[in-house]
């Protein structure tokens, strides 16, 4: 079977061993598609990964084999995220799933860029639907960012009527817009790149230009009583994006830290204390927000028609480059037919 593997600064497609389930529980699926991740994005840019390892997790498949207690059978397409956690252990039980040692452990094998991949009866039980027939396979192949989406939502614990503002408007942000649209939020975004603004703004997303600071802190405190917002989404990992956060939150407000930033600059400890600020950080998702992610997708309630750019699998490394120099939203690696 054809995989895309990481070698350094390259991905080259190899043929690997085939795999086949060998009396194992959980099922083989032939990936139709696979969305191509941030975090893919991290990994291959800063050689997190080892070389040979396949990338990918955002999967749409079909079902070619199975052995397993659940309803799932042969010819089902579904979708399924990667890690489950254990639900027992003491960050479970504190609700930081992804902290947990057996969420980190689970993955699907050997990686979403591969035609084929083994899914475990653990995430057949846990993470993994059936793809309704309403939506594309670019657009369910949304169900496990959205989750991260919601995930970070709840995190901030919002009241209603307050507001969001979204820094970063590249495909997660917004999706996070999205994602707090349909859970009732008022949301306003921010980005340096013209076209992410414009798109946003189609997407009903109030969206403006933070290049020039004072200019964009101004008109989000006239937006908010001149208050400032009451919790902000840092979808950008630019160090700047941090001064945009700490201009525009309220006194008394939320940061929910959704991604690295290159120096891994923080927040001051000043600003934290005289103005009461909460930061936050989200990670990954857990079964529950999976759950609500599939809902609001099949529920047709969160638009991604626009976001994604479809590449084949051996024009995986052309994906990989178009993403990082921003040239598009999201890229979808079709896979198979
Ligand atoms: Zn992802
Ligand atoms: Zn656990």
């Amino acid at each position: 079977m054809k995989t895309a593997q990481v070698y350094q600064d390259k991905i080259i497609i190899k043929e690997a061993e085939d795999i086949t389930l060998q009396g194992r529980a959980g099922a083989i699926v032939k990936v139709l598609g696979c969305g191509l991740c941030g975090s893919d994005i991290v990994k291959f840019k800063h050689k997190i990964v080892h070389d040979g390892a396949v990338l990918g997790h955002e999967i749409v498949a079909k079902i070619i084999e199975i052995n397993s207690d659940t309803d799932f059978k042969t010819g089902d397409i579904i979708v399924s995220s990667h890690h489950i956690p254990c639900g027992e252990c003491k960050f479970c039980r504190h609700g930081n799933v992804s902290m947990c040692t057996h969420f980190k452990k689970t993955n699907i094998f050997p990686g979403g860029f591969s035609e084929k991949v083994f899914v475990s009866e653990e995430h057949l039980k846990n993470v993994a639907y059936k793809v309704p027939a309403n939506l594309s396979y670019e657009e369910i192949s949304f169900y496990e960012p959205l989750g991260c989406c919601i995930r970070a939502i709840k995190r901030c614990a919002l009241m209603k009527d307050d507001t969001a503002l979204i820094i970063g408007l590249g495909s997660i942000g917004l999706l996070m817009g999205e994602a707090l649209k349909a859970l009732g939020y008022r949301v306003f975004g921010c980005d340096l790149i013209g076209e992410r603004i414009a798109l946003a703004n189609k997407m009903g997303i109030q969206a403006f230009s933070s290049k020039n600071l004072q200019e964009f802190t101004s008109i989000i405190k006239e937006k908010t009583n001149d208050y400032g917002a009451d919790c902000i989404f840092m979808t950008s990992g630019a160090d700047k994006a941090i001064d945009t956060a700490l201009a525009s939150v309220r006194q008394g407000g939320k940061i929910l830290v959704f991604s690295s930033t290159p120096n891994n600059n923080g927040y001051p400890n000043n600003e934290i204390y005289y103005k009461e600020l909460t930061v936050l950080g989200s990670y990954s998702p857990s079964p529950a927000d999976l759950k609500e992610s599939f809902e609001l997708l099949s529920a047709g309630k969160i638009n991604v028609k626009n976001l994604t750019t479809t590449y084949p699998l051996n024009q995986i490394q052309q994906a990989f480059d178009d993403t990082i120099s921003n040239k598009i939203f999201k890229a979808y690696i079709k896979v198979s037919d």
